[in-house]
């Protein structure tokens, strides 16, 4: 699959999320969350319904406890995943929402680009059930009237 500039920036936007996540943690504030999503923009595609349908990678965060072998605490893992949705915002639209499968597991302290990456492959789904739904969508963009 060749990469676009877009494609690059959102591989990068991903890391920075990964990499902001990893400092919230490491400060040690027992305030803040270990779990949490984050959203980037992937797409927007309008629909013949003159509506739009929005693709977003989302990248959560997740902590789990570790049982080691050895006797002793358990410990911490610092998990992240990563997952695209398309979502129409057409008023009255029938089927709205398209989620991919989430990415495999990965570790908050692997290597944050190469996590990044794999979300590509998602957000490519995404934008084909996107387009696609475009294309038949008639659904009208909600006016509050
Ligand atoms: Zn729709």
């Amino acid at each position: 699959m060749s990469r676009t500039f877009a494609d690059s920036r959102l591989v990068e936007a991903i890391a920075d999320h990964i990499r902001f996540h990893r400092k919230v943690i490491a400060s040690g504030n027992r305030y803040v969350s270990a779990f949490g999503t984050r959203s980037e923009a992937a797409g927007r595609f309008g629909t013949v319904g003159d509506s739009t349908v929005l693709v977003e990678v989302q990248v959560r965060f997740t902590e789990k406890y570790v049982y080691m072998h050895v006797p002793g605490a358990p410990r911490h893992e610092h998990r992240v995943q990563v997952g695209a949705r398309a979502q129409c915002q057409g008023h009255g639209c029938i089927d709205p929402v398209h989620k991919t499968p989430d990415s495999a597991v990965f570790l908050l302290g692997d290597d944050a680009d190469g996590t990044a990456e794999t979300a590509l492959p998602l957000v490519q789904k995404a934008r084909e059930w996107a387009q696609a739904h475009a294309e038949t969508c008639r659904a009208k963009p909600y006016t509050a009237r």
